[in-house]
């Protein structure tokens, strides 16, 4: 039997501890150069540019190690203790700690770590606490809410009653009165509040009554500002919610995937409608990742990481409006703003053509739809911009003020091909001293 194995393998105590093993992406370059060209060239794109995506950001190296471990092997439907595989002791400890770290960090009565995504956490809690046909009231998503709110092709909007709520025409922020009437009128079962790209605060007081006089249940999506919840610098829904969503790799920092915190009492119907309801196995590599990242998101300099996020946005809005570029609803309480290219005064200039024009700046954002927009979703008078990733990599408001005045020229001209390469040039320049964290 022993030659069947090599000499380390068949002997346990000559087993290489993970940190002493070979590095893997070698051996990926070796094998697979078509893969491994392709993953390279992407990191290179996120070294060499300036990343103003706001639901992106580079994860913390330690959380891209656990990503990338042999827990991918694991099989572990179930919960820790109750699973259908034998073997689990160990990604059972892995998802405990996980649990353990996001009630410490959000201060909730459960959570669920399981959702391989943030639409899956929402899914799951569709499932959970309504039946096909109910009805959901939410965010318009061409007011900044998301597909998984209600869009008639996502499932939420094939398996609920959705109906949406928008913005005050004038301020283009939330209108509580307006939700207080439509939920008074739709007696909804539930609420949703949260958005992708809404700029300002929520009020839960407020939302919190609305929802008991009408009688529904209040869940928040805070996909986009769990890391300034955790770093307590956003209005915390969890005390006032009867659910709560999100993402882990926002601001948050952590890998790709998706949280559910909840009172006690739904518990059990949350982890049903997770598994089996609507996974199978979960990503136990992801779940360790997930663990890493709220750990480190207790920590001191996470909170500053969070604080530097919304100065850095003030400053980037304030240049932007310097140079005539208004901020939807007049600026930003959190990571991100909307920038309404339609204060331009110049018909030719839309979102999907200062995006491009960006892009070859090495300046990455998305267009997207403002509040009211009178342009196609795939055209569009806005741009969408976020601090998170750019903050990760060290950038304060001296960058942020640099990088809005080449928005702004780019976005006056934004055909103006030698323009984008010069400040590509210098978009180059400047991110040398800005390592992405490896
Ligand atoms: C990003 C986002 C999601 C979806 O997350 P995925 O992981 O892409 O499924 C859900 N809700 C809101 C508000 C978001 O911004």
């Amino acid at each position: 039997m022993k030659e069947l194995f090599s000499e380390s393998q068949a002997d346990g105590s000559g087993l290489l501890d993970w940190t002493d093993q070979p590095d893997p992406r070698q051996l990926l370059r070796e094998r697979d150069p078509e893969i491994y060209t392709a993953i390279e060239s992407e990191r290179q794109r996120q070294t060499n540019g300036i990343e103003l995506i706001a639901s992106e950001n580079y994860v913390f190296p330690e959380v891209l190690a656990a990503a990338g471990s042999v827990l991918t092997n694991k099989y572990a439907e179930g919960y820790p203790g109750r699973r259908y595989y034998g073997g689990c002791q160990y990604v059972d400890v892995a998802e405990r700690i996980g649990i353990e770290r996001a009630l410490a960090l959000f201060g909730a009565e459960h959570a669920n770590v399981q959702p391989h995504s943030g639409a899956q956490a929402n899914a799951a809690v569709y499932m959970a606490l309504l039946k096909p046909g109910d009805t959901v009231l939410a965010m318009k998503l061409d007011h900044g809410g998301h597909l998984s709110h209600g869009f008639h092709l996502n499932s939420s909007g094939h398996y609920y009653n959705f109906a949406h709520y928008g913005l005050d025409p004038e301020t283009e922020q939330l209108d509580y009165g307006v939700i207080r009437q439509a939920a008074l009128e739709l007696r909804p079962k539930l609420l949703l509040v949260g958005a992708s790209a809404y700029p300002r605060h929520f009020d839960f007081q407020v939302l919190r009554d609305i929802a008991d006089e009408a009688g529904c249940l209040l869940m928040m999506d805070m996909a986009h500002v769990a890391g300034l919840v955790a770093a307590k610098l956003h209005p915390d829904p969890v005390p006032y919610c009867d659910v709560v969503t999100t993402t882990t790799h926002k601001t948050l920092r952590g890998p790709r995937g998706g949280l559910i915190l909840c009172r006690k009492e739904h518990a059990r119907a949350i982890d049903r409608a997770v598994f089996p309801g609507i996974q199978g196995g979960p990503l136990m590599h992801i779940i360790a990742a997930k663990a890493v990242g709220f750990k480190l998101a207790q920590a001191e300099a996470f909170k500053r990481y969070q604080q530097q996020i919304l100065d850095n946005a003030q400053a980037l809005s304030n240049a932007l409006q310097a140079e005539g570029l208004r901020s939807v609803s007049g600026g930003t309480d959190n990571h991100l703003l909307l920038v309404d290219l339609n204060s331009l005064d110049n018909e030719e200039i839309n979102g999907k053509l200062v995006e491009t024009a960006l892009d070859n700046a090495s300046i990455h954002c998305n267009k997207n739809m403002i509040p009211f927009d009178t342009r196609k979703a795939m055209v569009t008078s806005g741009i969408r911009l976020g601090t998170p990733a750019a903050t990760t990599r060290g950038m304060k408001q001296v960058q942020f003020e640099q990088i809005g005045r080449w928005i702004a020229s780019i976005a006056h001209e934004p055909k103006d091909t030698a323009l984008q390469e010069s400040v590509r040039d210098e978009v180059l320049e400047m991110v040398k001293a800005f390592p992405v964290p490896a």
